[in-house]
């Protein structure tokens, strides 16, 4: 795992090569063209299981299934509207209808063609996270050959388990491993940086990525077990981003009665703020996501959402564009 002083020392590194080396359009000016810069997309903000979830008959999510607009499970887009260039950031059980928030004209005519992503970045191999690449297959989109960001352990799992080797064999996955710490130029707007973090590691490592285009920098970070266990500070990788995403599986210890919590440990959201409020008061953008079913919080309406908002934290929602 990366150190602390490798982190930073990375970090100063890359300031060597971030904005300045991006087109001048893109910093805009008084004679700059108005046009849409680059914005990551929340295509889902509940945990894996989605919300209404399977067999879920609770009051919270009966209103889910009442909603118009289901909460899908987390995943976002990188979208380059100017260059035409889509990116996914995992892939949910929920890919087929939240891909109908990427309301880009050009995104639907590359789908068409099999081509809808420049590349796919997965952080862990839990459902919620990669099993939607299912029908980017052969049954469904039948995708082409797409760049696919991942650690070299991820890519292993793909590579050697049905039916995620399939589409490695046939070219459709086109792996590309990365070194966790390390930044990657991606294109000439994008570097991406994969972090490892501690979480149950049954068939693949986790990481959470930082993104860093013309305009900002992303962190994003869907599941971790615990701050604690994580050899990195989260404050001072808060600190070092713009905007970060970050896991709000659970806002109470007692959410779910008859099943162990030390089973899926997740910070509570409670605690996370407690941890990053100075930075958030010291103006640092936190947006909490991969909210379980059982999130009050999931709720605008809720107590834990208000609270959640006059300490000074978001929550994200499906739709939202953040600059980067
Ligand atoms: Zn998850
Ligand atoms: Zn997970």
């Amino acid at each position: 795992m990366i150190s602390r002083r490798k982190f930073f020392a990375n970090a100063g590194a890359i300031a060597l090569c971030g904005p300045e080396r991006f087109s001048a359009l893109q910093r805009g000016g008084p004679y700059a063209p108005q046009r849409a810069g680059p914005y990551a997309l929340i295509l889902g903000i509940a945990q894996d299981g989605g919300m209404p979830q399977v067999g879920c008959y609770a009051e919270r999510c009966e209103r889910a299934r009442a909603r118009e607009r289901p909460r899908y499970a987390a995943s976002m887009a990188l979208v380059y509207p100017n260059q035409d260039r889509y990116y996914l950031v995992d892939a949910t059980p929920d890919i087929t209808r939240q891909l109908d928030l990427l309301d880009e004209p050009g995104f639907r005519a590359r789908a068409d063609q099999r081509r809808p992503f420049d590349g796919i970045f997965l952080t862990h191999a839990h459902i919620g996270h990669y099993s939607g690449l299912a029908v980017l297959g052969r049954e469904g989109l039948g995708m082409a050959p797409t760049p696919t960001y991942c650690t070299p352990q991820m890519a292993d799992f793909l590579t050697n388990n049905g039916p995620w080797g399939l589409m490695v064999s046939e070219g459709r996955l086109d792996l590309r491993p990365v070194v966790p710490g390390e930044w990657n130029r991606i294109d000439d707007q994008l570097q991406a940086r994969a972090l490892l973090v501690p979480h149950r590691p049954e068939y693949s490592d986790t990481v959470a990525w930082i993104f860093r285009g013309p305009t900002q920098t992303i962190l994003y970070l869907p599941d971790i077990d615990s701050w604690e266990r994580w050899e990195l500070d989260v404050e001072d990788v808060v600190a070092s981003v713009d905007v970060a995403l970050l896991d709000a599986t659970f806002y109470s210890g007692d959410e779910m009665p008859g099943r162990n919590i030390e089973d899926i440990p997740h910070p509570l959201v409670p605690h996370s703020m407690d941890r990053l409020q100075g930075r958030v008061d010291a103006g640092d953008r936190v947006v909490f996501t991969h909210l379980n079913n059982t999130n009050p919080a999931l709720f605008e309406d809720s107590r834990e959402a208000a609270e959640i908002r006059r300490r000074g934290f978001e929550i994200a929602t499906e739709g939202q564009r953040i600059p980067l």
